[in-house]
């Protein structure tokens, strides 16, 4: 899944759990699960440059999401939700180091990414597009239902 919605379903969460070390292994728990259900994602072998060009636009657009969101919460959980957010991405980031080190750190990490990212995919395969599209728009409008609830 792509990194905006993680970053959303990990802000959510941080309006129910306001334990910082328990919301950081929520959300990253989580990321694992949204992880299961078909979806799209971009390419991320095609080259470096524009590879990062996608992950820093999906980042902002998270981003500029929350920061909307933010402005209903009072500072203490302003601080937990981005808490949160940031943790719902950290899996991706361990895979990204996975990646960078070309396999030499983190092959756990990945090899359990995968797992649950080929639980209902296979791997190597796409579900349809619009089923994929469809997933993440769903995770997106709950995080936000309950980001606004
Ligand atoms: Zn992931």
């Amino acid at each position: 899944m792509i990194l905006a919605p993680h970053m959303l379903v990990g802000a959510a969460l941080a309006t129910y759990i306001h334990h910082p070390a328990l919301l950081a292994l929520s959300a990253s728990s989580v990321h694992y699960l949204l992880d299961v259900a078909p979806h799209w994602e971009y390419a991320i072998t095609s080259s470096k440059r524009t590879t990062a060009y996608k992950i820093i636009a999906d980042i902002a657009t998270g981003l500029f999401i929350i920061f909307f969101v933010l402005q209903r919460f009072d500072s203490p959980e302003q601080a937990l939700i981005l808490w949160g957010a940031f943790f719902g991405i950290v899996p991706d980031g361990l895979s990204a180091i996975y990646f960078f080190s070309r396999g030499k750190y983190l092959r756990r990490q990945m090899q359990f990414h995968v797992f649950w990212h080929t639980l209902i995919v296979p791997k190597e395969t796409d579900p349809p597009r619009w089923l994929g599209i469809m997933t993440e728009v769903i995770v997106v409008a709950i995080a936000l239902f309950l980001l606004l609830r």
